[in-house]
């Protein structure tokens, strides 16, 4: 791999290639891979390139610093910490993750460029492991260090092949002894702002490049069971059946109805079927409910009605109440981006995970004019990229003034 220039554009086409899928023009960065290597050694590069200091935490998460992190925190006065994740989920997008980390690492350049001395220290960050599409677990690198994913089961997680976590950062040249919580790392951001592709059309709708995200909604993953009596499909009269997938079909448009209702949205998105055979009525349906909206209550009377119209039970799986990002920085951050729509959004972050730990933090969402993500088709135009960087120069220099 070459180390390309380092403009915006001169850095995105450099890891372009990385991960990519010939077939689906979709990538596959999956945490520890081999692909994974090569990026977090680029980012490495990149670091080492403009003389900031490279710190990985314990759970393998990285850290480029503009001046003394340990210095400000003696004095009371944490860093400025910019940047996203490089990972990605199958046959995702370029943009999810990457746009935040190599717009951090352009924003440096403009405020170095314009002579800007900071008085807080300044680092652009890259988290491991965002997504979970290889171990199943979401934001795990954030999720370690803030106390909030417990590094027994971390290090025991399996991905498809066998291969749990520690083996795969082991491989990676990653140290599993110190896997876990990681107060110095913590301690050392004051303020966490990830630049972040919007996941929907909330800009494409307002005609805006840029928002700033407001919340994360609660949300959570429920199992449904459906039982039937497993028969003949050519011999078992219609009258005589008892079949699950019918209370299956009644589930799904119930979860549609209810979200439109209560404005949220719900997805049927995993099921299983026993016996799954084309010629057998199936004796048990479980479908997976993933809900989310803008408040708990309405997601719950959301999760109550389709469990009542499947006549079953609604098994909780999992859970995350909602996280609200810094309501002041929010507020800062939208006054300096010409008063930029604030937008409340449905998909996990590690600057929610952050927030969820005490540290005040926010987001900045970037126009997708397809609105699609963890897809090819996601998109950002160049020129919008271009403002992202400046926005975030911008909010860095005034946080880090
Ligand atoms: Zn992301």
């Amino acid at each position: 791999m070459t180390l390309g220039d380092r403009t915006f554009d001169g850095m995105w086409s450099t890891i372009e290639p990385i991960g990519r899928q010939e077939g689906s023009g979709g990538y596959r960065r999956y945490a520890w891979t081999r692909d994974d290597v090569m990026l977090r050694e680029w980012f490495a590069g990149e670091a080492s390139a403009r003389g900031l200091d490279l710190v990985t935490d314990r759970a393998g998460n990285q850290w480029a610093w503009w001046g003394d992190p340990d210095a400000a925190v003696a004095k009371g006065c944490p860093g400025v910490v910019i940047g996203s994740h490089l990972d990605s989920v199958p046959d995702g997008g370029a943009f999810d993750g990457p746009l935040g980390v190599v717009s951090a690492l352009a924003a440096i350049d403009i405020l170095r460029d314009k002579g800007f001395a900071p008085s807080r220290p300044i680092a652009v960050a890259s988290f491991i492991d965002e997504e979970g599409a290889r171990f199943g677990v979401a934001c795990a690198g954030s999720r370690l260090i803030t106390g909030q994913l417990d590094p027994d089961k971390a290090r025991g997680l399996c991905d498809a092949d066998g291969i749990t976590m520690a083996e795969a950062m082991t491989a990676a040249g990653h140290d599993t002894e110190h896997v876990g919580p990681d107060e110095e790392t913590l301690r050392r951001i004051g303020t966490f702002v990830e630049l972040h592709v919007e996941q929907g059309r909330g800009l494409v709708d307002l005609g805006r490049p840029l928002a700033v995200g407001s919340v994360i909604w609660p949300h959570g993953r429920w199992r449904i069971d459906l039982d039937g009596e497993a028969n003949h499909a050519g011999t078992t009269a219609l009258e005589d059946r008892h079949d699950p997938m019918l209370a299956l079909a009644t589930t799904v448009l119930a979860a549609r109805e209810a979200a439109t209702t209560h404005g949220c949205v719900a997805t049927v998105g995993k099921l299983r079927v026993e016996p799954n055979g084309v010629n057998a009525i199936p004796s048990r349906v479980t479908a997976w409910l993933d809900a989310r909206g803008p408040s708990e209550a309405r997601v719950r009377t959301v999760v109550e009605a389709v469990a009542r119209q499947s006549g079953s039970f609604a098994t909780e799986e999992s859970w995350t109440p909602e996280t609200a990002f810094d309501a002041s920085l929010v507020q800062r951050l939208s006054g300096l981006l010409e008063d930029a729509p604030i937008l409340a959004t449905g998909a996990g972050h590690d600057a929610g995970i952050l927030s969820a730990a005490g540290v005040s933090a926010a987001m900045l969402f970037v126009r997708n004019p397809t609105g699609v993500s963890h897809s090819p088709a996601e998109f950002v135009e160049r020129e919008d990229c271009h403002r992202g960087v400046e926005a975030l120069a911008r909010v860095t220099e005034e946080l880090a003034r």
